[in-house]
Parts: structure tokens; C-alpha cells; sequence
């Protein structure tokens, strides 16, 4: 009864990831480096980026630190199986649904700015063929 509308796609060997097989993660540990690193450019430019301030300057952001990378992989082709990490794993991200739905949960988690989560909706939008993309290719109306 599962429809599947949304394709998994490994980014080590580019194949879709089957249930079971794996999932889409990002590493805790590197959301703590750009935490820290974040901190470090906060101070040294001078702009506060943190709920309830302003950004002086969108610039500034967009020279920030280099946001964390979500990471799609079968198990058996993680590079880093032991790393402390937040996981979907593929059978729970199968539909649009379960995407908006993802999304929702994501958006209440504070580190989620600090990661290109918003790469990954987009390029399953104009199913771009990696991470997250369409079974069939969707209709953008933008
Ligand atoms: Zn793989």
C-alpha cells in the first residue's frame, strides 16, 4: 500500500537506497564545528546572527562558514557508520508527505539553518538526481 514518491539516492555509488538498505543523515560533529566556527566569525566580523537579532548585513551571512552537508548512503557504503548523527532512514522518506512532514520536525531543531537542507528540498523539486529526488519529476510553479 506505500506509494513511493521520492527516491533515496546514495552518494557514494549513486544508486536508489531500498528499505532497510540506509538513509539520510548529517554528522552531529560537524554541526558542532560550524557551531563553533560560526561563533568565531560572529565575533570577528562583528555580526550577531543568533534568534531575535539581526543580520546587519546579508553579505555577512553569505561569507559565513560553509553551511553542514546532509549525507545520503546505503549502509554498507557509509564512510563513517560510527559517527554520531541525525538519521531518516529511507523508508521513513518516501512521499512528499513524509518530506513536508520531515521538514516540519527539522524546522523546530535550532542547527537546522546550519545545515543545506534547503538544497536537498530543492534539488528533489527539479529532481536534480541527488540525496532526495522524485520517481517521477514533479511540476514546479515557480
Ligand atoms: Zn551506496
Amino acid at each position: 500500500m506505500s506509494t513511493r514518491e521520492l527516491n533515496v539516492i546514495c552518494d557514494a555509488c549513486k544508486l536508489p537506497v531500498g528499505d532497510g538498505e540506509g538513509y539520510v543523515w548529517i554528522d552531529y560533529g560537524e554541526i558542532n564545528r560550524f557551531e563553533t566556527a560560526f561563533r568565531t566569525w560572529e565575533e570577528e566580523t562583528g555580526t550577531e546572527v543568533a534568534p531575535g537579532r539581526k543580520v546587519r548585513n546579508i553579505m555577512d551571512l553569505y561569507n559565513g562558514p560553509k553551511r553542514v552537508r546532509w549525507q545520503a548512503h546505503h549502509k554498507t557504503c557509509d564512510p563513517d557508520v560510527g559517527a554520531g548523527s541525525y538519521t531518516i532512514e529511507a523508508e521513513r522518506l518516501r512521499t512528499w508527505a513524509d518530506l513536508a512532514d520531515w521538514t516540519a520536525q527539522l524546522m523546530g531543531l535550532r542547527w537546522l539553518s546550519g545545515t543545506d537542507w534547503s538544497d536537498v528540498l530543492r534539488s528533489a523539486a527539479h529532481s536534480a538526481g541527488l540525496r532526495v529526488t522524485p520517481v517521477t519529476p514533479p511540476t514546479v510553479n515557480t
